[in-house]
């Protein structure tokens, strides 16, 4: 296949990038790099099978060859990013998403949409099953993305049934692992640079809310398969061991042997108070569950934090 990564010098996209090149595939990626970075493509630059063309997809999208796949991962990820980007992301979950599938539609390729665990918002059914419709507040500081993503996977909907172009959705739960940027402002890079430097890790709130996190070569393989599959409604992929934040810095504080400890800070607005993804359905139709233990996983993360600390 000939396959178009949106986002694809990012955390996710470069990782698919990897994973579509491994399995033989010819890869363009398309980044804006306003939170990628070409250091994720970098070891890629002298493959004959990847291409990389930096470009804001919320402008329309010209590529002269044909394509088979487009796998649509531009967006800011992280609330501390979305926060400082709000229109770029709204932008880009809107506009991008309709560029992206004009794309696959003159292309006759199919879509695979990055959506999120942010649709279903601070969920009020937990574990999080694909048929709950969400608890979003759209005017909060997380509603320019988690309404974005909304919007996307409507968008792509309305393609799939109107327009006949396949696709895919993916629900994205929090996931980790080598290539998050240091400074993104998520738990996993903000606790492993204050841990790494000797000092308190940074628990917002109480520490009582709960995520589930998911190593990315899991996440990866999940995507892929389902970029596979014939499945066309939203599928969830992540990982299903809930922890409450504090027992997560209590974890990265025991694993690095760092004496800071932890200290409170204020919880963000509508920050969600409980996730976790049910996988049943991602279990059923592509044969997936996660391999990566939690331990083995943030090793391999740490270890990669540790070379980039002085960038
Ligand atoms: N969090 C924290 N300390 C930090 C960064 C995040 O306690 O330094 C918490 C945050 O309030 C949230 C959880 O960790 O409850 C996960 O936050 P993240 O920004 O990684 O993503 P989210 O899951 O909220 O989208």
């Amino acid at each position: 296949m000939r396959v178009l990564v949106t986002g694809g010098a990012g955390f996710l996209g470069s990782h698919l990038c990897d994973r579509l090149l491994a399995e033989g595939h010819t890869v363009v990626a398309m980044d804006n790099l306003v939170t990628g970075n070409t250091d994720n493509i970098a070891h890629l630059a002298g493959n004959p099978r990847f291409s990389f063309v930096k470009h804001d997809i919320t402008n329309y999208i010209y590529l002269a060859s044909d394509l088979d796949a487009i796998l649509h991962f531009a967006s800011p990820a992280s609330p501390v990013d979305y926060l400082e980007l709000p229109i770029q992301t709204l932008k880009v979950g809107s506009l991008g998403t309709h560029n992206a599938l004009g794309v696959a539609k003159a292309k006759k390729a199919r879509l695979l949409l990055a959506s999120t665990s942010e649709v279903y918002g601070d969920p009020l059914v937990h574990p999080q099953t694909e048929e709950y419709w969400g608890n979003v507040n759209p005017i909060g500081p997380r509603g320019v993305y988690d309404e974005a993503k909304r919007f996307a996977e409507a968008i792509t909907m309305a393609y799939q049934r109107y327009h006949g172009v396949e696709t895919r959705i993916v629900r994205i739960f929090n996931t980790y692992g080598p290539r998050m940027r240091l400074n993104d402002g998520r738990v996993v890079p903000n606790f492993i640079k204050q841990a790494l430097n000797g000092e308190p890790l940074t628990v917002y709130g109480a520490g009582n809310q709960t995520r589930s996190f998911c190593y990315v070569s899991d996440l990866v393989d999940g995507i892929y398969r389902l970029l596979l599959s014939d499945e066309p409604l939203p599928t969830n992929i992540g990982n299903p061991t809930e922890m409450t934040i504090l027992q997560f810095a209590e974890r990265i504080n025991a694993l690095t042997g760092n004496p800071g400890g932890i200290i409170y800070e204020p919880l963000p607005k509508d920050d969600p108070q409980q996730r976790r993804p049910d996988i049943t359905k991602a279990r059923r139709i592509l044969g997936w569950e996660p391999q990566v233990g939690l331990d083995a996983g943030l090793e391999e993360t740490i270890r990669y934090f540790s070379t980039r600390l002085d960038k």
